[in-house]
């Protein structure tokens, strides 16, 4: 199964649908770390939540979706941008076996950051009160776009191949007058979804076992991927922030630098001839 974002629409009712599977670009996130299966899984969840947002909230940039907390996974990020090209990393201490989610983050917040390429930066943020990130993310829908929406989110890092899918109902500016009613039906049939479903099946029967009495109609596939920016120059530049004494401090006491993406976790190595060009830089200043 590869991995996409896929819309739909329901011919009678004003709402609108999403259905997400990312199990390949789940698996880069997490190769190369030894997530717990807790964080690796909530990494997962995460993964695909940023992918139904950036569907939803379409904008030509960046996106950036944290969770930060005072418990055992302070951290978990996934950036995004309009192209659904992913990557994510998370922060963690301790032993978080059979933690559930709130017992993981602990007191914390629900970040998301929009970077347009034109225009102003937006963030939006919530507490993550609710015993689920999927039901922290429905939240953020109702307070900041004032939209009922439902999700379910979905990852299983332990499986093999690991999965990670997810699915969002959520309602358009409506005029019927059954609409509340309407709402309620589409999200009843939704939490009935199984992940073992949504992991496997085609979007097709995966909709039309959940509403065969409907009429949904399913638009084109966009493709979700994994993809790090990191680079050795883009490590180059973050070391010539450092002050050139430190640097030379360091090479005096090991041969290179070592610097490891947190993200895709690639090792870039630094020998002193690398870092020639700081120390000339540096020179010329004075
Ligand atoms: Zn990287």
């Amino acid at each position: 199964m590869t991995d996409q974002i896929q819309r739909f629409l329901f011919d009678d009712f004003e709402i609108r649908g999403e259905i997400a599977q990312a199990h390949q670009a789940f698996q880069q996130c997490i190769d190369n770390h030894d997530y717990p299966a807790e964080v690796a899984n909530t990494i997962g969840e995460l993964l695909i939540a940023t992918s139904l947002l950036t569907a939803t909230l379409k904008f030509e940039g960046k996106i950036t979706v944290q969770i930060q907390g005072d418990g055992p996974l302070s951290m978990a990020v996934i950036n995004a941008n309009q192209d659904l090209e992913v990557r994510g990393t998370a922060r963690w201490k301790g032993d978080t076996t059979g933690l559930s989610f709130l017992e993981l983050i602990g007191k914390g917040n629900l970040m998301i950051t929009i970077t347009p390429e034109n225009g102003e930066r937006y963030q939006g943020i919530v507490a993550l009160e609710k015993a689920t990130l999927a039901a922290c993310l429905e939240d953020y829908f109702v307070q900041s776009e004032q939209l009922a929406t439902k999700i379910s989110l979905f990852a299983d890092s332990q499986s093999s191949p690991k999965q990670a899918a997810g699915l969002l109902i959520q309602t358009l500016p409506a005029s019927s007058e059954n609409h509340e009613e309407d709402f309620a039906h589409v999200c009843a049939l939704a939490s009935t979804i199984k992940a073992e479903e949504i992991y496997t099946l085609k979007n097709d029967e995966l909709l039309f076992r959940l509403y065969h009495q409907e009429q949904v109609r399913l638009f084109e596939t966009q493709p979700i991927s994994f993809k790090c920016g990191c680079s050795k120059e883009r490590c180059l530049s973050s070391l010539a922030s450092l002050d050139p004494t430190e640097i030379k401090e360091i090479l005096e006491e090991q041969e290179s630098i070592e610097m490891r993406c947190e993200y895709c976790a690639t090792t870039y190595s630094f020998k002193e001839q690398d870092l020639q060009i700081l120390f000339t830089a540096t020179d010329q200043k004075h």
